[in-house]
């Protein structure tokens, strides 16, 4: 990342006319994306990640606020004429054309040289691993191949920013993931802005310098994965992202009284929410030391998952009304593989107050 702005989001305001109602389909987002910088766009479906995916590209104008790239104003630029690229779920690619040509065809079209054609063309076979298979029709090729020609037709251009909508959507969950990692891969060799849209938080992590997560056509969160994970600002972005746990009700002097023991909130009074996610807990059959938080419960069921374990704990009735609550824990396993609890044990969770949000 160089620091540069690529993309920017002032305040940006989409609204529709449906069935004489007004729509909001994005309320209000601002964004940064740095130069170089891998960017998700992630949230439920209908939350507004492609109408202002859209608006970048200049499909939508926006009712309000302003879209610039690379520090100029193109609100009312017309997409042909924005130095940015986009690449669709549905590949779009030409079936009738081999996959040199398919890749070659914008080249062709802004009426490039011969050689420089080849150059470029041959390039970026490589870069997305393709060579050897230039010959080939779309419909001889995977899945995750056709995602691949794609992508370099989609790069051949060198565009300042590639915009990228649930490219993976139509591939099986290994294929996914496999080229998840690979996307990564490319983007990092081309040096590219991309600006990915995604409803998979796994996807998002995995992949992403920074992510938003939209909720409602709004930035809940703006941060990196880790902080993401580790620090969701909301309860829905907590919910959203992977498995959380939520425990909800009444602090005083910092100590939230839930499920049979309590929870240390430092400088919170009044209604919490709490979360703490199930790798930071810990199972022990004592009452944690005083500077823990901890809650009792009962071991719901455990499942084996080769390296850890997961169990459900249904909390103790506490004096909050937590009764109810599933609090999911991982707990790595140890060489013999012996569960720290089994079904019905009486258990403590704990963890560091450091590790709830
Ligand atoms: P998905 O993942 O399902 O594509 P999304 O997060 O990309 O969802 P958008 O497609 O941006 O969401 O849609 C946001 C909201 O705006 C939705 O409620 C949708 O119904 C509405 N919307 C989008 N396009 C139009 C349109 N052309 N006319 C009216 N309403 C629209």
């Amino acid at each position: 990342m160089t620091g540069l702005s690529a993309i920017e989001l002032e305040d940006v305001v989409k609204e529709y006319l449906s069935h004489g109602e007004v729509v909001q389909a994005v309320k209000g987002v601002t964004l940064d994306i740095a130069e170089g910088e891998f960017f998700s766009l992630l949230g439920p479906s209908g939350c507004g990640k492609t109408t202002t995916m859209r608006m970048v590209a200049g499909f939508e104008q926006p009712t309000k606020g302003l879209v610039r790239l690379h520090g100029q104003d193109v609100t009312n630029v017309p997409p042909n004429k924005r130095d940015i690229n986009m690449v669709f779920q549905s590949y779009a690619l030409f079936p009738h054309m081999s996959v040199w040509d398919n890749v070659a065809f914008g080249l062709k079209q802004k009426k490039t040289p011969a050689d420089e054609i080849r150059r470029r063309v041959g390039e970026m076979l490589e870069i997305v691993d393709l060579t050897g298979r230039e010959k080939r029709r779309p419909r001889e090729m995977s899945g995750g191949q056709q995602q691949r020609v794609a992508l370099a037709r989609a790069l051949v251009n060198r565009p300042r920013a590639l915009l990228l909508d649930e490219p993976l959507g139509a591939l099986d969950l290994k294929l996914r993931q496999a080229m998840q990692i690979e996307l990564k891969r490319i983007q990092r060799e081309v040096g590219i802005t991309f600006v990915y849209v995604t409803h998979d938080q796994s996807e998002a992590l995995t992949m992403s310098d920074r992510i938003a997560v939209m909720n409602d056509g709004l930035v809940e969160q703006l941060a990196g994965p880790r902080e993401i994970y580790e620090r969701p600002a909301s309860a829905f972005v907590a919910g959203f992202i992977g498995t959380s746990n939520l425990l909800t009700g009444t602090a005083a002097g910092g100590v939230l009284k839930v499920g049979g023991g309590r929870v240390l909130v430092p400088g919170h009074d009044g209604e919490v929410t709490v979360t703490v996610r199930p790798e930071k807990i810990t199972i022990g059959t004592e009452e944690p030391a005083p500077e823990r938080s901890g809650v009792r419960g009962t071991v719901a069921e455990v499942v084996y998952l080769g390296t850890y374990n997961s169990y459900a704990v249904n909390l103790a009735d506490g004096a909050d009304g937590a009764d109810g609550t599933v609090i999911t824990v991982f707990q790595q396993n140890a060489h013999d593989a012996t569960a720290t609890a089994e079904r019905g044990d009486s258990v403590w969770l704990s963890w560091q107050t450091q590790h709830s949000y």
